[in-house]
């Protein structure tokens, strides 16, 4: 049978795991084993994909996937509870007496002054974030991992000086799936770290410690975070830490991150295992009895081969053998093996997978959960069922519902949207307004009473203020809506979102998680771009990013509201939402170009973890709108000032750098006149609207204003016919996003795609609006 067959309920075991390559490579890795028990959740509301229970956590996979796993049922009789043996919990294991299970520090500290490197690495979700603002409060510094674009957050535990800690992508495996494992893992073996703090989340700890067990291969001091702890022992489960230290043979420290419990102790800890350099005891988890020791013998035999090769190549040699052995190119090319070797290694790795009777990679797959089960026999006492997951199940019953997923998901969008720009962002909006209002009064009184030119007080009123204050009327609405985003990040919501969504989006090659860049895309494009960072592979998150202009923003409403309410008063509500429906339309139309030519590789298959609903920890939440407004301030100031007094500086001067008087005469206008033949076809050959087009790319709320400025008596709609109106709407619906849009998918993606954005979509609503002419025939 099947994996997409099973019914809901039904328990079955894994008999074979097909599918190649790198997906397959990832199944395995979250525990997607043969052997492994796994029952089906449910269904997404549309059918697919489905939700599986496996090794106690929840994951989610298309029916397409499921199909290449076999499974065969467990007969009901089968099933047994095997008793255990109740160990004390002990939540300060006798680690301070140094070196009982790990090799007392050599006495040769590292000297003083030689900073302490520390990799944050664990599973998503496991509270890296948490903890690592535990650690650093705010002495952390965010920017990018060289050559991608993923958060890089580097910061100095509090309290001590000579440490600098890195956050990395949350990984399941050290097997590049996709970029951000590639970060983490790169980052280990090239950065070489002084030490690993591995973080483990205790209430899903089989599935944690597989990259445990492949940490511990690398060969670097490491200490093990067992966090929530709080929920472990909560619903009566417990930890033997001393045993599990002995096993693992590195020191384990049970902390709750988001209690601040424990955490103090894991720094004392870490900082004493780099400071002295303590490796841990041993990498060898494959036991030399297990199905005859076939794996064992594999894998020693490859490692004697290969050990000079992996010295050159600054390689710990376990972890190089165990990636050869499971086809790692990227590892076989940096080792340089002639071919003579390269041979022998693969009629090894095929003596082995014929005396184990499974295929490489899921060989040593099953090795580690090997070691990994036997761990947890000995060492965890887990709960029945704990509150958190059962709670979790019940709010899914809502969220995820057959029939209440959808209707659910928007009300939730809804009520963001109404919270964001009706009530909290709006209120935010005014109070800034006053704020800058005020100090542009007391900026202007300043310079009337020093005698500034009148010049410079026209750039600082006329550029600075308005320019660079209508920008950050922005602010307000972005920290309001990265509030809302990260409580539904961090509670776990999202990856339901992606999980109900998931049918909809590939149809036009994307997955479901984009669909929240691209509602927040209706209100704001700069929050949507922003938030595209949560995306799990570079191609979805390009191909969102070009997406969301589509998605019609709140500042081009006041463009529709005026010319539909003036020129097509009857049908206005009408033509307001065909505007939506018009981009929406474009947007569906780029994706499924964007899907046969640029991004014509596989959307990333849907292999996401369904994490327990969790209550978000503030300080995460302050961490990241003060880094969001951080970030989007930082371009205020540059880019944005620049843009800004660039069009003051056009709009004020004439040619002979002389204030105009007359709009007409200014450098714009005249720059507005070299576009007007080009705008003709299009119906929009007038320099003032024109001029009024090229200030909406500052925002695109002073087209309107712009327009009645420019027109003068009579006003705009006496001037224009209703043909030339609709032209302008659906230009402005189409046409480049504003500075400060192009700014954030500048930096996301860098300045060709920012350049190529702007005149793409240039391109496509002069086209449009060249039909709108041809079929209204003016
Ligand atoms: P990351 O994906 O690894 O960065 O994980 P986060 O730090 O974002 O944490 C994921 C979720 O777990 C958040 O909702 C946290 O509030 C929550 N969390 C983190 N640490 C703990 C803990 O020690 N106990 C409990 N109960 N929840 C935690
Ligand atoms: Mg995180």
């Amino acid at each position: 049978m099947k994996l997409n067959e099973i019914k809901q309920g039904q328990k079955v075991r894994i008999t074979e795991v097909g599918g190649e390559g790198a997906l397959r490579q990832h199944f395995l890795d979250m525990g997607v084993i043969p052997g492994a028990e796994i029952s089906l959740v449910k269904l997404a509301p549309l059918g697919d994909p489905m939700e599986l229970r496996i090794h106690g956590y929840e994951l989610t996979l298309r029916l397409s996937e499921a199909e290449k796993i076999t499974v065969e049922v467990i007969p009901e009789t089968v099933v047994e509870q095997k008793k255990k043996t109740v160990k004390k919990e002990a939540l300060h294991p006798g680690l301070g007496e140094e070196g009982k299970y790990h090799p007392k520090g050599s006495g040769n500290p590292l000297p003083e002054d030689e900073v302490l490197t520390f990799a944050m690495v664990g599973n998503q979700n496991s509270g890296k974030t948490t903890l690592f603002n535990q650690l650093t409060g705010s002495n952390q510094h965010v920017g990018n991992f060289p050559g991608v674009t993923v958060d890089r957050k580097d910061g100095v535990i509090r309290g001590h000086a000579n440490t600098l800690i890195t956050d990395l992508p949350g990984i399941y495996s050290m097997s590049p799936y996709s970029s951000e494992e590639r970060v983490s893992r790169d980052f280990v073996i090239n950065e070489k770290p002084k030490a690993i703090i591995n973080i483990v989340d205790v209430t899903n700890i089989e599935r944690n410690l597989y990259l445990t067990m492949q940490l511990l291969e690398m060969n670097v001091p490491m200490v093990v975070a067992l966090n929530m702890m709080d929920e472990m022992t909560g619903n009566g489960g417990s930890v033997d830490i001393n045993r599990m230290e002995e096993m693992l043979g590195v020191p384990v420290i049970p902390i709750s991150a988001i209690k601040n419990s424990g955490v103090d102790e894991l720094v004392s800890h870490a900082i004493h295992i780099a400071r002295y350099q303590e490796k841990p005891v041993y990498h060898d988890f494959c036991d030399n009895t297990a199905n005859g020791g076939a794996i064992h013998r594999g894998i020693h035999a490859v490692i004697h081969l290969i050990e000079d090769h992996a010295r050159r190549a600054g390689l710990p040699v376990r972890f190089a053998a165990s990636k050869i052995i499971e086809g790692d190119q990227i590892i076989l090319d940096s080792l340089n093996l002639d071919q003579n070797e390269k041979e022998t290694v693969e009629h090894i790795v095929l003596q082995m997978e014929r005396e184990r009777g499974l295929d490489r990679s899921a060989a040593m797959a099953e090795m580690r959960f090997d070691y990994i089960y036997r761990v947890c026999d000995e060492c965890v006492v887990r709960p029945a069922e704990s509150r958190e997951h059962i709670r979790s199940g019940q709010i899914d019953r809502l969220l995820t519902g057959k029939f209440t997923a959808i209707p659910m998901f928007i009300l939730i969008m809804a009520l963001v949207f109404y919270l964001t720009f009706a009530l909290i962002g709006p209120f935010l909006q005014d109070l800034l307004a006053a704020g800058i209002e005020a100090l542009k009064k007391s900026a202007m009184a300043g310079m009337e009473k020093a005698g500034v030119n009148a010049v410079l007080q026209s750039l600082v009123s006329e550029g600075i203020f308005e320019g660079v204050g209508s920008v950050l009327s922005f602010l307000p609405i972005i920290v309001t809506m990265f509030l809302f985003l990260s409580l539904l990040e961090d509670s776990g919501y999202i990856a339901r979102v992606a999980f109900v969504m998931d049918k909809l989006l590939r149809k036009i090659g994307l997955s479901g998680r984009s669909i929240v860049p691209m509602l927040i895309g209706f209100g704001c494009t700069v929050p949507a771009v922003m938030s595209t960072r949560t995306l799990p592979s570079a191609r979805d998150r390009k191909m969102t990013i070009l997406l969301t202009p589509f998605m019609s923003c709140t500042a081009k409403l006041p463009i529709y509201g005026f010319f539909a309410s003036a020129f097509f008063p009857k049908i206005s509500w009408l033509v307001v939402t065909g505007l939506y429906v018009l981009g929406i339309i474009m947007g569906i139309v780029m994706a499924l170009i964007f899907k046969k030519t640029l991004f014509s590789g596989e959307a990333v298959p849907f292999v996401m973890e369904l994490p327990n609903y969790r209550m978000p920890g503030l300080r995460n939440v302050m961490q990241l709108l003060w880094d969001k407004s951080k970030d989007f301030l930082q371009r205020a100031f540059s880019i944005i000032l620049i843009a800004t007094i660039a069009v003051w500086f056009l709009k004020s001067f004439d040619f002979r750098f002389n204030l105009v008087d007359d709009p007409h005469a200014s450098i714009l206008a005249s720059l507005a006149g070299l576009l007007v033949p080009i705008m003709k076809p299009a119906g929009l050959g007038d320099w003032r609207i024109v001029t009024s087009l090229i200030c909406g790319f500052l925002a695109k709320e002073s087209v309107v204003s712009t327009m009645e400025m420019l027109f003068a008596a009579g006003g705009v709609t006496a001037a224009i016919s209703s043909a030339t109106a609709a032209g302008i709407l659906v230009f402005s619906l189409l046409y480049t996003p504003c500075v400060a849009a192009v700014a954030a998918i500048r930096r996301e993606l860098g300045r060709i795609w920012a350049i190529y954005v702007v005149l793409w979509q240039c391109t496509i609503a002069w086209i449009a609006a060249l039909i709108v002419r041809l079929i209204t025939g003016a």
